[in-house]
């Protein structure tokens, strides 16, 4: 659950007292020489800079100081940063492409009375992917886009593992591990693997321990396995044939799960439990570790391309019509799910609309890619400046008229005229799936539309690319639009994740008897969700003279009230406080607290006193 712009919110602004901390620490040269050493000066930035903002600032919560970013170039420089960083006393905060939401990417800010300086530990530059098993597998360094997995699965005419509202900004595969992040993809499941090489600091608090379970072939001994898979990078650069990586499937490492196999069974049972949640303790501690281990590099699963896929925006005119349509037409059956089955109301529609046109442009305009991660990148570096916090909100939503409407006017009508809407792909896997799906969703629509003047139900076939690619933008950009739509209406904003019951699906209300009248009736409640699934991404906005912390807690609760769970993809980060077993857990992998200290509620000081 995250506040943005709330009133008093200092975690855009940057405090002196927090350099002069870093630069005060006795082993602060001694550390940065040693970083300087293993990965070149140009890899440890030190200085206050625009260039290490962009590490500093979350994409949507959270701002802290750190002593130096250090970008590793192997998997061997990676370890030895960890170690030097832990042998020194510093904390270290792992990072892929700094998209989390939940401010678990950056580190700490002021207030957080702990002597020891951060260090981001930045693994981009390790963005190695290499196929497995005829491609059945990929193996992916850390820093691996998940956007460039997809491509790379491509290569085999099969798909990658994730596909998140993020991917035009390709975040990284380690962390979707480390956050158990969910996204579209209904036949796949949230990111998972058993098979994983990383590095845990040992209970000293002082040394490193490398834990291998990756399950190739030659990688027993883990010196070999870092020597190997870092060779792995030079062949490319020397025009040499790449070595060839196996499961070992003697071992039991190499049969182990490389995704969550279980998902496509486990949503269609429609019972009283969500399908997937961030405090979920199962699985190989790299699965939602929240950075409490350092991943170097990941065995994941490939996927069979739709032979040919299939676009629909279904308009519906109540939320309990999309239920039943969610739960008889994408849901009948786990042989034939949907590719993914995306879901907003109409506060979405509007708003990004309003304030979502830009991006939109901007997507369509270089689509996925390095362009767009180069501007959000730039955006978060003008952020960083005092002063200029709000501007590229502001500038976005009073230009966002000038800029065309992100969608056809066939599907501008219809989200005008209808408050619930799906976007529903569908594909044929070579077993009929997509006939039996298209079957029910005919049958549903001419139920629910007999003997009606109006459409119960609307449905609209996405018949080019362009049209695809523009549902697809206009999906991907909610998230980002609700803050620029808050900024420009000078409102506070209020953005929740929870999963429901796979049973249920109808929107938690807060009561009004508990909570205030103004934190029950929000100007805006803005909810668009991962709709098969049944996880749900809430925005809600408010006036300046409401108590947001109060309307949270409301919110919270209404929502366990349901039989929901809090977060459900976007991790706990510093915006949300884990149950007890999933804290344990992380106690036990990272004893001492030396690895993002101060998640999920956990306290930020060394031993976790
Ligand atoms: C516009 C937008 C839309 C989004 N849509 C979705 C969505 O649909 N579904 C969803 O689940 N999320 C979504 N997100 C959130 C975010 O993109 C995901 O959480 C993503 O997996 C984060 O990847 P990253 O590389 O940016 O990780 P970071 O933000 O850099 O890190 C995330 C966490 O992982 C840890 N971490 C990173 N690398 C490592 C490593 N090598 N070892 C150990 N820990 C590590 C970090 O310490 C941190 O706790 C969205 C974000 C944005 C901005």
């Amino acid at each position: 659950m995250q506040i943005i712009l709330q009133k008093n919110d200092d975690s855009s602004n940057s405090n002196s007292n927090d350099i002069n901390t870093c630069c005060s620490w006795d082993n602060a040269k001694q550390l940065t020489a040693k970083l300087t050493r293993i990965v070149g000066e140009e890899h440890v930035l030190q200085k206050k800079s625009a260039a290490k903002s962009i590490y500093l600032k979350g994409a949507r919560l959270g701002y802290g100081e750190a002593l130096c970013v250090v970008r590793p170039g192997t998997l061997s420089e990676a370890v030895e940063c960890l170690k030097a960083i832990v042998e020194s006393g510093a904390v270290v905060v792992p990072q892929g492409a700094n998209t989390g939401l939940t401010g678990g990417s950056v580190p700490r800010s002021s207030g957080s009375h702990d002597p020891r300086p951060s260090v981001v530990l930045s693994m981009r530059r390790l963005n190695l992917i290499t196929p497995m098993d005829d491609g059945t597998k990929l193996l992916c360094f850390a820093g691996a886009g998940i956007a460039d997995v997809g491509k790379s699965a491509n290569a085999f005419d099969r798909e990658g593992h994730s596909v998140l509202g993020s991917i035009f900004l390709n975040p990284s595969v380690a962390a979707g591990v480390a956050f158990g992040s969910g996204g579209t993809q209904l036949r796949k499941g949230p990111a998972y693997t058993d098979r994983a090489l990383y590095c845990r600091v040992n209970a000293d608090g002082k040394t490193v321990e490398v834990v291998n379970k990756l399950g190739i072939v030659g990688s027993a001994n883990n010196d070999d396995v870092l020597q190997m898979l870092d060779n792995l990078q030079q062949p490319l650069k020397d025009n040499h044939h790449a070595t060839v990586i196996r499961s070992d499937t003697n071992s039991p490492n190499g049969r182990a799960k490389a995704s969550d196999s279980q998902y496509p069974k486990k949503v269609c049972m429609l019972d009283g439990s969500v399908a997937r949640f961030n405090a979920d303790t199962s699985g190989l501690e790299v699965n939602r570790s929240e950075g409490k281990v350092l991943i170097l590099a990941t065995v994941h699963d490939t996927f069979p391309r739709a032979q040919t896929s299939r676009l629909f925006w279904i308009s519906c005119d109540s939320l309990e019509t999309a239920l039943d349509l969610r739960k008889r037409v994408c849901l009948a059956s786990e042989a034939d799910l949907p590719t993914s089955c995306e879901y907003m109301d109409r506060d979405s529609f509007d708003i990004i609309d309003q304030s979502g046109r830009v991006l939109c442009a901007v997507i369509h305009m270089f689509g996925v890619g390095e362009v767009v991660r180069r501007l959000w990148d730039l955006k978060l570096r003008i952020e960083s400046i005092s002063g200029l916090e709000l501007v590229c909100d502001q500038a976005m939503h009073f230009v966002n008229n000038v800029f065309p409407q992100a969608l056809p006017s066939n599907l501008m009508k219809a989200g005008r005229t209808f408050d619930h809407h799906l976007m529903l792909e569908v594909g044929e896997y070579g077993d009929g799936t997509e006939q039996r799906l298209l079957d029910r969703l005919n049958a549903f629509e001419a139920e629910y539309n007999a003997n009606k003047h109006q459409s119960s139900v609307q449905i609209h076939e996405c018949t080019t690319t362009k049209d695809v690619n523009a549902v697809k933008a206009f999906r991907f950009a909610a998230a980002p639009a609700f803050r620029t739509w808050c900024v420009g209406e000078n409102v506070q904003g209020l953005s929740v994740d929870y999963a429901l019951p796979k049973n249920g699906g109808l929107a938690p209300e807060m009561s009004i008897s508990t909570a205030t009248a103004a934190a029950a009736i929000p100007l805006k409640r803005m909810r668009y969700s991962h709709f098969g699934c049944n996880v749900v991404h809430e925005d809600l906005a408010y006036g300046l003279d409401v108590n947001v912390h109060d309307a949270k807690m409301e919110f919270k609760k209404a929502v366990e009230q349901d039989g929901g769970k809090l977060p459900a993809e976007h991790g706990h980060g510093t915006e949300y406080k884990a149950p007890l077993d999933a804290q344990e857990r992380w106690k036990g992998m990272d004893p001492s607290n030396t690895m993002n200290p101060g998640v999920g509620g956990l306290p930020v000081s060394a031993n976790y006193k």
